[in-house]
């Protein structure tokens, strides 16, 4: 396995799983590349370990029902509140993002944990259903049950937002959680798993194990009864083979090339404010960030005039009030400079930046037209604060270039007269009509791709019972003059039922 800059191994497609070599691993500081912290390399045994506790607390945390874990779920949010401020800077240490920007992503953990505890017991507790005319006289209920150990494995660039997005769900559901963080925010993870059990001190509920790959695909083989992925595409793949040993269900978020279609008719300054957000904040590390925008040629000028206004205007750097913060993951920078300079080497302009915008660990906002869609630029997630703009003849054809993609994650829609129809039209798990990314801020909402950004759904009603098996139970209440499900029948009986399903399913 190839290290990178920083000392993280690349954990790319290409990068092999190996057997763990060292004990320890650290993590360091992307702006300084000051150490962070060291933390243990779990192995295969130690992981199988941490599922085996983690079964015998489950148990405990789903004997205390709704109301118990809520109550319980309520003191760990309280206690994120109060310490907001020492959670962002773990966040900041380990990412290198911008104060403000670790805060909003923790303020989002705390309105989805807010969710998933208040509406996990309406979601989810048994309910009646009608037992339709052939079984009338049976008690129809279903209830979603929790699933039992549920593994969670994460990427660097939410540290907390996006593996919250299935722990917070997951144990609201009665599930006990294992975590492996990304390599490159382990403490982020050991942050999380402490501070739930200074409320949770009794049992291992939400336990983390760190370190690479090899890591993450033994919680795969570890036997959990689900496992939980967000990251790349490429290693989703890799997941999913793992997790088919044991025939182990998985939900997979992946990445994402996300497409913002402008519309004639557009608020142009909300739209242009819109796309340089979308595209740059987290420096461009955003799975649902905008990498493509599709502007009608009427206003196409405009757009991108008002587009390179704000987007100039952004500085990255190191100090916590800066616009952007630095390329978290050293080997990307190689992968924005190569899609940057692809898409100028087959004539796309550079509206903003260039080339000469890459400066590890840094990179300065880039805005590229006139990109052919073979370049990787389009095609490709760049995951830098870089963004493509092209000409569409009607938002119709910007629909259809959106589409033509191989992800489907999220999209926006800048259109006064026809955002909900061209919304409904894009292939996409999310659309944002004239805001963006805001349907990853309503807890209510399920989030999750089509397509090779994954498939499964985290947040909301559909999250929670992700997290669960549904169990269906029918109890008779008495007993049918007929009775069609026993050898002691009469030929009789079978023509009744004939009769009567000619009469009420015939017509
Ligand atoms: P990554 O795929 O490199 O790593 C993700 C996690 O998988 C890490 O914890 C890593 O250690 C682990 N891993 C690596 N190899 C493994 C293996 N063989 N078996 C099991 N686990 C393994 O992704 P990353 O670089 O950390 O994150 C960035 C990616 O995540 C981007 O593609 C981004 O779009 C995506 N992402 C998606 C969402 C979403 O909700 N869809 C959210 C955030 C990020």
């Amino acid at each position: 396995m190839t290290q990178t800059a920083r000392g993280n191994p690349d954990t790319s497609a290409e990068a092999d799983i190996r057997p763990v070599e060292r004990a320890t691993f650290e993590s360091y500081d992307p702006r300084t590349e000051e150490l962070v912290g060291s933390h243990p390399t779990h192995d295969a045994a130690h992981v199988d370990e941490a599922v085996r506790t983690a079964r015998g607390a489950q148990r405990w945390w789903d004997e205390l029902g709704f109301a118990g874990r809520k109550q319980r779920l309520d003191a760990w949010r309280k206690l994120l509140v109060r310490r907001i401020d020492e959670a962002a800077g773990v966040i900041c240490s380990e990412t290198g993002k911008p104060v403000d920007d670790a805060r909003l992503e923790l303020i989002l953990v705390i309105d989805h944990l807010h969710w998933a505890s208040k509406h996990a017991e309406s979601v989810l507790r048994r309910r009646k259903v009608s037992p339709g005319f052939l079984m009338a006289n049976q008690a129809a209920t279903v209830e979603y049950l929790p699933q039992g150990v549920v593994g969670v494995i994460g990427p660097w660039n939410y540290p907390a937002f996006t593996p919250m997005g299935s722990i917070a769900y997951a144990l609201a559901a009665g599930n006990a959680v294992v975590f492996k963080p990304s390599e490159l925010t382990p403490g982020v993870g050991r942050w999380l798993a402490d501070t739930f059990a200074e409320i949770v001190p009794e049992h291992p509920v939400f336990t983390v194990v760190t370190g690479y790959g090899e890591t993450g695909a033994a919680l795969c083989r570890s036997g959990v009864d689900k496992l939980a992925f967000t990251g790349s595409t490429e290693t989703g793949k890799r997941v999913m083979e793992t997790c088919s040993e044991t025939l182990t269900p998985v939900l997979v978020e992946c990445g994402g090339k996300d497409a913002l279609v402008v519309d004639a008719d557009a608020d142009l300054d909300a739209a242009a404010d819109a796309a340089v957000w979308g595209a740059m904040s987290n420096a461009g590390q955003t799975c649902i960030g905008v990498e493509r925008v599709y502007v009608v040629e009427t206003v196409a000028e405009r757009f991108l005039e008002l587009v390179a206004e704000r987007a100039d205007k952004l500085r990255p750097g190191g100090e916590p009030r800066a616009d952007l913060g630095p390329i978290t993951m050293a080997s990307q920078v190689e992968v924005i400079r190569r899609h940057v300079d692809e898409a100028l080497n087959l004539g796309a302009r550079a509206v903003v930046g260039g080339s000469d915008s890459v400066r590890p660990p840094f990179v300065e906002p880039v805005v590229l037209t006139d990109v052919p869609p073979e370049a990787e630029a389009v095609r490709e997630e760049t995951f830098g604060p870089t963004i493509v703009v092209d000409r569409v003849t009607s938002a119709d054809e910007g629909i259809e270039r959106a589409n033509a993609s191989r992800y489907g994650l999220g999209a926006t829609v800048f259109s006064r007269a026809r955002g909900a129809e061209l919304a409904r039209r894009l292939r996409s798990g999310m659309v944002a009509v004239n805001s963006v990314i805001s349907f990853a801020a309503v807890p209510a909402l399920p989030f999750g791709g089509v397509g090779e950004s994954g498939f499964g759904r985290i947040h909301g009603a559909d999250g929670l019972r992700e997290f669960t098996r549904s169990q269906a139970v029918t109890r008779m209440k008495y007993r049918m003059p007929i009775n069609p499900m026993t050898f002691g029948r009469s030929s009789r009986t079978v023509r009744h039922l004939m009769r009567l399903v000619r009469m009420l399913r015939g017509r």
